[in-house]
């Protein structure tokens, strides 16, 4: 038996991984190579593209000579949402280092940063996601004001990946045409629901930041994930084993790629993923569109795979991935002591199907950003029981609330359906059976009744290249 196969990257936050998927005999995808790499074991920094490359370059070289290569038929990289970085037009040559999405403008004290401010103020739309200091745009401008641009583009994390697999060691001057994906462009102000840049977007780069044709910076062609955009560099095919016509599609960001490990590629409407880590995120796919700043509450668009031949028809179904993330999570379960030996022995003590009297919210600091954006909320973690297993009962049941709560709100802001069917969970929290089973309790009883049948369960994969890796396979499947 010998089907296809699809590599996934993905560049997160802590290291970048590699997992290569073969689609079996029944139609399903297993997992048949998994490469990871930390960046803390190399000596690779985080901010530079080339490193990026290095790293890529590292996990491929695992897996040359490996059977599953000669099978390869499509690649798709993930990278963190707001990296991005200037490369050179005609050599994809990094021109300014890149900007990790945790870079925050604002952190920096300079005219340059003060006139970014001031840009942003007098353009961007009011609670527009593209007003966030770490967002692309704001990168972008500072760029911009700190020097003149000059025959550079802009480029996301994956995007660069992309485009070096399609370029590189091609020896002419090549004219590179930017592509992006409508994940990852998000941040950077296009509008996901039009499909064009906005107009004040054009103004604020044309009037505001003085770069005379935005067109050329911006990514040039916005993609759907997935969606094939090239083929890969004879040059880097031969470096590695591959087939000449392998196909790079467009890619994502790490937390979206995420929900399609969990959820696969084409997932019901009704669909939802849990993250339970160190902070609680809510993803659920929708029918419609939802958004409300003063909520956090944002949708993605999510990619619709299986158009019949690639052309649009009027009535194609929109899809988005709604959701938001709190700053609740299991962080606070550290910070309290509980050690995940303890947490596991103590949750066998508890019973899921009954109420603590204590209501919690539990943050280990000020500020909150859904299911409400309070940047002065408190937490709340007493009165405290003597009781360990009291104390516990009280955190998951506070932590499981946002959750619920979370899940309400998209409902009423017009989420359809408007109650998740399935949850599925992931991070250290979702190890915890007892939990799993309180929180579906408590979300049957989102309306105050148990009407509603929705199933919280673990999830089997979450791995951010494992569902890079379903997304090349997904143009193909359909
Ligand atoms: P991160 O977001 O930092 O990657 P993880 O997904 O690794 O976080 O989750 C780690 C968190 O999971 C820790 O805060 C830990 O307290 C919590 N955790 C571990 N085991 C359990 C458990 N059995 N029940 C609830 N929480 C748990």
């Amino acid at each position: 038996e010998s089907g296809d196969c699809f590599i996934g990257f993905d560049l997160g936050t802590s290291g970048a991984r590699m997992s290569i998927v073969e689609k079996t005999s029944a139609g399903h995808f297993d997992e048949v190579v998994t490469e990871a790499l930390a960046w803390w074991d190399s000596n690779l920094i985080f901010d530079d593209g080339n490193d990026w490359r290095k790293a890529i370059d590292m996990l491929l070289s695992r897996a040359k000579g490996m059977e599953v290569m000669d099978r390869v038929k499509a690649i798709c990289v993930s990278g963190t949402s707001a990296t991005c970085l200037l490369v050179k037009r005609h050599s994809l040559d990094v021109s300014r280092k890149a900007r990790m999405y945790n870079f925050d403008v604002k952190g920096g004290s300079s005219p340059a940063v003060e006139n970014v401010m001031e840009l942003i103020d007098k353009y961007v739309p009011d609670k527009h996601t593209a007003r966030a200091t770490t967002g692309t745009l704001a990168k972008l401008l500072l760029w911009s004001e700190e020097q003149s641009l000059s025959d550079e583009v802009l480029c996301h994390q994956s995007d660069f990946v992309s485009l070096s697999l399609m370029y590189e060691g091609l020896n002419d001057e090549v004219d590179i045409t930017t592509h992006c994906d409508f994940h990852n462009i998000l941040k950077l102000g296009y509008d996901v629901r039009e499909l064009e840049y906005p107009s004040w977007m054009m103004k604020l780069l044309k009037e505001g930041a003085n770069i005379p044709n935005p067109e050329d910076v911006l990514p040039s062609k916005v993609v759907s994930p997935g969606e094939p955009i090239g083929v890969i560099s004879p040059v880097v095919a031969a470096k590695y084993g591959l087939s000449n016509d392998v196909v790079l599609v467009g890619g994502t960001t790490d937390s979206n790629a995420a929900f399609f490990a969990a959820a696969g590629a084409n997932p019901e409407y009704g669909t939802a993923v849990t993250s339970l880590g160190s902070t609680l995120a809510i993803k659920q796919l929708s029918s419609t569109y939802v958004e409300d700043a003063s909520r956090g509450v944002y949708s993605h668009r999510f990619p619709r795979f299986g158009g019949s031949d690639g052309e649009e028809s009027d009535n194609e179904e929109e899809a988005w991935l709604i959701g938001g993330a709190s700053n609740v999570g299991c962080a606070v379960l550290r910070a309290e002591d509980f050690s995940n030996e303890e947490l596991s022995s103590l949750s066998l003590e508890i019973d899921p199907n009954e109420d603590s009297p204590l209501s919690y919210y539990p943050l280990i600091k000020t500020g909150e950003r859904f299911p409400v954006a309070d940047s002065s909320k408190e937490p709340v973690l007493s009165p405290k029981p003597d009781s360990r297993k009291e104390y516990l009962h009280g955190i998951l049941q506070g932590i499981g609330d946002v959750e619920r709560d979370g899940f309400k709100v998209l409902g009423e802001l017009g989420a359809t359906p408007k109650l998740p069917k399935v949850v599925l969970s992931c991070g250290g929290g979702s190890k915890n059976d007892m939990w799993i089973a309180m929180r579906q309790r408590r979300l049957k009883e989102i309306y105050g009744d148990d009407s509603n049948d929705v199933v919280v369960k673990r999830a089997t994969n979450t791995e951010a290249s494992f569902g890079a890796a379903l997304l090349a396979a997904a143009t193909f499947d359909s």
